[in-house]
């Protein structure tokens, strides 16, 4: 059976979370944004509105669009408040277990014809779908951040996820003013298995010491045409993150080309996870940012 979906529930309020709502909202849908942490919402509900005033001034929308946009949000901290929605897109913390958990309290308050997405970047669809009780409802959207400004979500089917659900959502996904590409669910699906080898390669470079962190990003920028350097690139995703990512492919491909490199593993036990801690391969501590090796 084909849903219409007019009522989006969104899931964890953090980065991923409050950017899928923004954009749902200005695509017209009604947003339930759900998070345990009531600070969670309210520093969402302020992001969103920076953001969207950032659009306004750059004439990418109306400010009646805006306005909009902010009246389509409620937030909750009780999953009760999905009830009415036709899709529930999940983007709580990357943990298996928080996941399964949130889904199971999402089926004992939706409709039975509401469709699930995870946002993960690294669970297995399958199994995430497996643990609810309409599989072939569940769909992965792997949104990319920042959710406004990059174009791309990869739609992810588990085995069990029926045409009519990846219809829906890729049409909806359309909707969003949004590209999507189908992957299938493989670890790290398409984006992440090509990214993060690259950047984990780019941290080799730098570990056997054939360049440095400015010669390594200079020479990828100039020399490839990438917009930022890999390891400026690494910084920005998160240090954690990309280990993490690089643990996920090397424990579900188990090929030894994906061995996280011995100075991600130690910049990470140092606490150095890039931009967000204020150092990385780059120290953010000044006015611009200084490479550290
Ligand atoms: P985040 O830490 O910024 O936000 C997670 C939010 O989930 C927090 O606000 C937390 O309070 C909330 N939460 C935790 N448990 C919850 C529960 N039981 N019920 C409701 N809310 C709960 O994380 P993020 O970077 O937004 O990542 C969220 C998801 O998106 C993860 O699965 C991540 O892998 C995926 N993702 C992240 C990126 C990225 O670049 N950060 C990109 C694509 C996908």
């Amino acid at each position: 059976m084909s849903v219409t979906i007019k009522t989006i529930g969104v899931i964890g309020a953090g980065q991923m979370g409050n950017g899928i709502a923004h954009v749902a909202a200005v695509a017209g849908y009604t947003v339930k944004l759900i998070d345990v942490s009531q600070d969670a919402l309210d520093n969402a509900v302020a992001t969103i509105t920076k953001n969207l005033d950032r659009q306004v001034k750059k004439g990418k929308i109306a400010q009646a669009d805006q306005d909009q946009a902010v009246a389509l949000i409620n937030c909750s901290t009780e999953m009760s408040a999905l009830s009415d929605a036709d899709l529930v897109i999940e983007a709580a913390t990357e943990n298996e277990e928080v996941k399964k958990s949130i889904f199971k309290q999402v089926c004992a308050v939706v409709s039975a014809e509401c469709l699930l997405a995870s946002n993960t970047s690294s669970i297995s669809i399958t199994r995430l779908a497996a643990s609810t009780d309409r599989p072939e409802r569940f769909i992965g959207m792997h949104f990319m951040n920042p959710v406004p400004v990059m174009q791309l979500v990869e739609l992810i089917r588990g085995i069990a996820t029926d045409e009519s659900t990846y219809e829906v959502i890729k049409e909806m996904t359309a909707r969003l003013g949004k590209r999507s590409v189908s992957a299938e669910d493989f670890p790290a699906f398409i984006v992440n298995r090509i990214l993060l080898p690259m950047i984990n390669e780019a941290v080799y470079t730098l570990y056997e010491g054939v360049g440095s962190v400015d010669s390594i990003d200079t020479a990828m920028r100039l020399g490839a045409n990438h917009p930022m350097g890999p390891l400026q690139l690494a910084d920005f995703i998160g240090l954690d993150t990309c280990l993490a990512i690089m643990n996920v492919l090397h424990d579900g491909l188990a090929d030894t080309k994906y061995r996280p490199c011995p100075l991600l593993v130690k910049y990470v036990e140092a606490g150095w996870l890039g931009r967000k801690t204020g150092r990385g391969f780059y120290d953010y501590s000044g006015e611009e940012p200084v490479p550290t090796r």
